[in-house]
Protein backbone atom coordinates (compact mmCIF):
# COMPACT_ATOMS: atom_id res chain seq x y z
CA UNK A 1 0.00 0.00 0.00
CA UNK A 2 1.63 3.60 -0.90
CA UNK A 3 1.39 6.27 0.70
CA UNK A 4 -1.22 8.89 -0.35
CA UNK A 5 1.42 12.16 0.45
CA UNK A 6 4.77 10.97 -0.75
CA UNK A 7 6.61 13.35 1.49
CA UNK A 8 5.16 11.86 4.29
CA UNK A 9 7.00 8.24 3.17
CA UNK A 10 10.41 7.74 5.03
CA UNK A 11 12.40 5.38 2.56
CA UNK A 12 14.58 3.17 3.65
CA UNK A 13 16.83 3.13 0.44
CA UNK A 14 19.42 5.77 0.30
CA UNK A 15 19.76 8.52 -1.87
CA UNK A 16 21.24 7.41 -4.94
CA UNK A 17 24.97 7.88 -5.69
CA UNK A 18 25.31 6.76 -9.39
CA UNK A 19 23.02 7.49 -12.21
CA UNK A 20 22.78 5.75 -15.24
CA UNK A 21 20.74 6.99 -18.29
CA UNK A 22 20.51 4.77 -21.46
CA UNK A 23 19.40 6.72 -24.46
CA UNK A 24 21.51 10.13 -24.94
CA UNK A 25 19.27 11.41 -27.36
CA UNK A 26 16.27 14.01 -27.00
CA UNK A 27 15.35 13.57 -23.56
CA UNK A 28 18.07 11.59 -21.72
CA UNK A 29 19.93 14.31 -21.23
CA UNK A 30 17.76 16.60 -19.71
CA UNK A 31 16.80 13.60 -17.10
CA UNK A 32 20.25 13.71 -16.12
CA UNK A 33 20.53 17.71 -15.85
CA UNK A 34 17.32 17.30 -13.60
CA UNK A 35 18.58 14.92 -11.35
CA UNK A 36 22.29 16.41 -11.17
CA UNK A 37 21.00 20.08 -10.55
CA UNK A 38 18.69 18.60 -7.86
CA UNK A 39 21.31 16.35 -6.50
CA UNK A 40 24.50 17.62 -7.64
CA UNK A 41 26.56 15.48 -5.24
CA UNK A 42 25.52 12.17 -7.52
CA UNK A 43 27.91 10.46 -10.55
CA UNK A 44 25.99 10.75 -13.67
CA UNK A 45 26.50 8.45 -16.57
CA UNK A 46 24.98 8.51 -20.13
CA UNK A 47 25.30 5.27 -22.06
CA UNK A 48 24.50 5.46 -25.64
CA UNK A 49 25.18 3.49 -29.42
CA UNK A 50 26.10 6.56 -30.51
CA UNK A 51 29.29 8.32 -29.79
CA UNK A 52 27.95 11.67 -30.91
CA UNK A 53 24.87 11.31 -28.91
CA UNK A 54 26.77 11.40 -26.14
CA UNK A 55 29.01 14.28 -26.80
CA UNK A 56 26.29 16.37 -27.71
CA UNK A 57 24.62 15.21 -24.52
CA UNK A 58 27.74 16.21 -22.30
CA UNK A 59 27.80 19.26 -24.43
CA UNK A 60 24.03 20.12 -23.43
CA UNK A 61 24.31 19.13 -19.95
CA UNK A 62 27.51 22.06 -19.92
CA UNK A 63 25.16 24.54 -21.72
CA UNK A 64 22.30 24.10 -19.47
CA UNK A 65 24.88 25.36 -16.28
CA UNK A 66 26.38 27.97 -18.22
CA UNK A 67 22.89 29.45 -19.75
CA UNK A 68 21.75 28.92 -15.44
CA UNK A 69 24.62 31.52 -14.59
CA UNK A 70 24.02 33.93 -17.31
CA UNK A 71 20.55 34.39 -16.17
CA UNK A 72 21.47 34.08 -12.42
CA UNK A 73 19.96 30.85 -11.33
CA UNK A 74 23.43 29.72 -10.57
CA UNK A 75 26.29 30.93 -8.72
CA UNK A 76 29.53 29.29 -10.83
CA UNK A 77 30.79 27.29 -7.94
CA UNK A 78 27.23 25.43 -8.35
CA UNK A 79 27.47 25.39 -11.63
CA UNK A 80 30.94 23.75 -11.75
CA UNK A 81 29.64 20.95 -9.19
CA UNK A 82 26.53 20.17 -11.00
CA UNK A 83 28.25 19.60 -14.20
CA UNK A 84 30.98 17.51 -12.55
CA UNK A 85 30.72 13.89 -12.44
CA UNK A 86 29.05 13.73 -15.64
CA UNK A 87 30.58 11.10 -18.13
CA UNK A 88 28.95 9.03 -21.16
CA UNK A 89 30.14 5.65 -22.40
CA UNK A 90 28.77 3.22 -25.27
CA UNK A 91 30.19 0.33 -22.54
CA UNK A 92 27.49 -0.83 -20.55
CA UNK A 93 29.82 -2.19 -18.04
CA UNK A 94 29.66 1.22 -16.60
CA UNK A 95 26.56 0.15 -14.86
CA UNK A 96 27.97 -2.48 -12.58
CA UNK A 97 27.98 0.02 -9.36
CA UNK A 98 24.76 1.78 -10.53
CA UNK A 99 21.82 2.13 -7.96
CA UNK A 100 19.69 3.79 -10.66
CA UNK A 101 19.24 3.19 -14.19
CA UNK A 102 16.92 5.11 -16.20
CA UNK A 103 15.96 3.80 -19.78
CA UNK A 104 15.51 6.72 -22.30
CA UNK A 105 16.26 4.91 -25.86
CA UNK A 106 14.52 5.00 -28.92
CA UNK A 107 10.65 3.85 -28.25
CA UNK A 108 11.01 0.07 -29.36
CA UNK A 109 9.58 -2.53 -27.54
CA UNK A 110 12.53 -5.50 -28.55
CA UNK A 111 15.34 -3.25 -28.47
CA UNK A 112 14.03 -1.70 -24.90
CA UNK A 113 13.49 -5.68 -23.79
CA UNK A 114 17.14 -6.35 -25.33
CA UNK A 115 18.66 -3.08 -23.06
CA UNK A 116 16.96 -4.46 -19.69
CA UNK A 117 18.93 -7.54 -20.28
CA UNK A 118 22.08 -6.18 -20.53
CA UNK A 119 21.43 -4.02 -17.25
CA UNK A 120 20.38 -6.87 -15.70
CA UNK A 121 23.59 -8.88 -16.91
CA UNK A 122 25.58 -6.07 -15.44
CA UNK A 123 23.82 -4.31 -12.39
CA UNK A 124 23.30 -5.83 -8.38
CA UNK A 125 20.24 -7.28 -7.07
CA UNK A 126 19.06 -3.95 -5.34
CA UNK A 127 19.80 -1.74 -8.23
CA UNK A 128 16.68 0.18 -9.56
CA UNK A 129 15.57 0.03 -13.27
CA UNK A 130 12.86 2.33 -14.24
CA UNK A 131 11.64 3.44 -17.99
CA UNK A 132 11.10 6.77 -19.79
CA UNK A 133 8.93 4.78 -22.32
CA UNK A 134 5.89 6.97 -23.11
CA UNK A 135 3.56 4.56 -24.43
CA UNK A 136 4.56 0.83 -23.97
CA UNK A 137 3.07 -0.87 -20.76
CA UNK A 138 5.17 -1.93 -17.99
CA UNK A 139 4.25 -5.63 -18.02
CA UNK A 140 5.43 -5.90 -21.52
CA UNK A 141 8.89 -3.91 -21.27
CA UNK A 142 10.01 -5.68 -18.36
CA UNK A 143 8.33 -9.31 -19.10
CA UNK A 144 11.91 -10.80 -19.18
CA UNK A 145 13.40 -9.20 -16.69
CA UNK A 146 14.83 -12.22 -13.73
CA UNK A 147 13.76 -9.88 -10.81
CA UNK A 148 10.76 -7.43 -11.62
CA UNK A 149 10.03 -6.35 -8.28
CA UNK A 150 12.80 -3.39 -8.98
CA UNK A 151 11.51 -2.17 -11.92
CA UNK A 152 8.80 0.59 -12.91
CA UNK A 153 8.22 3.59 -15.84
CA UNK A 154 9.31 6.51 -14.60
CA UNK A 155 7.67 8.83 -17.53
CA UNK A 156 9.03 12.45 -18.03
CA UNK A 157 7.83 15.14 -19.45
CA UNK A 158 9.58 17.58 -21.98
CA UNK A 159 11.50 19.87 -21.11
CA UNK A 160 12.16 17.00 -19.00
CA UNK A 161 15.23 19.27 -17.17
CA UNK A 162 12.78 21.57 -15.82
CA UNK A 163 9.12 20.23 -16.30
CA UNK A 164 7.74 19.01 -13.13
CA UNK A 165 5.32 16.83 -13.77
CA UNK A 166 6.59 12.35 -14.10
CA UNK A 167 4.69 9.18 -14.22
CA UNK A 168 5.43 6.70 -11.75
CA UNK A 169 3.30 4.02 -12.96
CA UNK A 170 2.37 1.39 -9.63
CA UNK A 171 2.60 -1.87 -11.82
CA UNK A 172 1.48 -5.21 -9.87
CA UNK A 173 4.54 -6.91 -9.54
CA UNK A 174 6.74 -3.81 -8.61
CA UNK A 175 7.69 -3.72 -5.03
CA UNK A 176 5.41 -0.96 -3.32
CA UNK A 177 8.38 0.13 -1.42
CA UNK A 178 10.20 1.14 -4.78
CA UNK A 179 7.50 3.42 -5.84
CA UNK A 180 7.00 4.73 -2.35
CA UNK A 181 10.68 5.78 -2.73
CA UNK A 182 10.77 6.90 -6.60
CA UNK A 183 7.49 9.26 -5.93
CA UNK A 184 9.92 10.19 -2.74
CA UNK A 185 12.58 11.32 -4.70
CA UNK A 186 10.64 12.81 -7.45
CA UNK A 187 8.96 15.09 -5.02
CA UNK A 188 12.20 16.09 -2.84
CA UNK A 189 13.61 16.95 -5.93
CA UNK A 190 11.30 19.54 -7.31
CA UNK A 191 8.72 17.16 -9.34
P1 LIG B 1 15.71 9.75 -29.37
O1 LIG B 1 15.46 8.97 -30.61
O2 LIG B 1 15.91 11.23 -29.47
O3 LIG B 1 16.97 9.16 -28.59
C1 LIG B 1 17.10 7.79 -28.37
C2 LIG B 1 18.56 7.50 -28.09
O4 LIG B 1 18.66 6.11 -27.76
C3 LIG B 1 19.49 7.74 -29.31
O5 LIG B 1 20.55 8.59 -28.93
C4 LIG B 1 19.98 6.34 -29.65
O6 LIG B 1 21.29 6.30 -30.18
C5 LIG B 1 19.88 5.65 -28.29
N1 LIG B 1 19.91 4.20 -28.35
C6 LIG B 1 19.36 3.37 -29.28
N2 LIG B 1 19.63 2.09 -28.99
C7 LIG B 1 20.37 2.10 -27.85
C8 LIG B 1 20.96 1.08 -27.06
N3 LIG B 1 20.85 -0.22 -27.37
N4 LIG B 1 21.66 1.44 -25.96
C9 LIG B 1 21.79 2.74 -25.63
N5 LIG B 1 21.25 3.75 -26.33
C10 LIG B 1 20.55 3.44 -27.44
O7 LIG B 1 14.46 9.42 -28.41
P2 LIG B 1 13.86 10.34 -27.24
O8 LIG B 1 12.88 11.28 -27.83
O9 LIG B 1 14.95 10.85 -26.39
O10 LIG B 1 12.99 9.26 -26.44
C11 LIG B 1 13.60 8.30 -25.62
C12 LIG B 1 12.52 7.58 -24.82
O11 LIG B 1 11.84 8.54 -24.02
C13 LIG B 1 11.44 6.91 -25.68
O12 LIG B 1 11.01 5.75 -25.03
C14 LIG B 1 10.34 7.96 -25.72
O13 LIG B 1 9.07 7.39 -25.94
C15 LIG B 1 10.45 8.54 -24.31
N6 LIG B 1 9.94 9.89 -24.14
C16 LIG B 1 10.42 10.92 -24.92
C17 LIG B 1 9.94 12.21 -24.73
C18 LIG B 1 10.47 13.37 -25.52
O14 LIG B 1 10.00 14.50 -25.28
N7 LIG B 1 11.43 13.19 -26.42
C19 LIG B 1 8.97 12.46 -23.73
C20 LIG B 1 8.52 11.41 -22.94
C21 LIG B 1 9.02 10.12 -23.14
Amino acid sequence: MTTANPMLHTPERALPRHVAIIGAGTIGPDIGYYLKSALPQIRLTLVDVSQDAIDRALQRCHDYAKKAVARGKMNAQQAATVTANIGGSLDYGVLADCDWVIEAATENLVLKRRIFAQVEAVVGPDTLITSNTSSLPAARIFSELKNKTRATVTHFFAPAWRNPAVEVIAWNKTDPAVIDYLRWLFCITGK
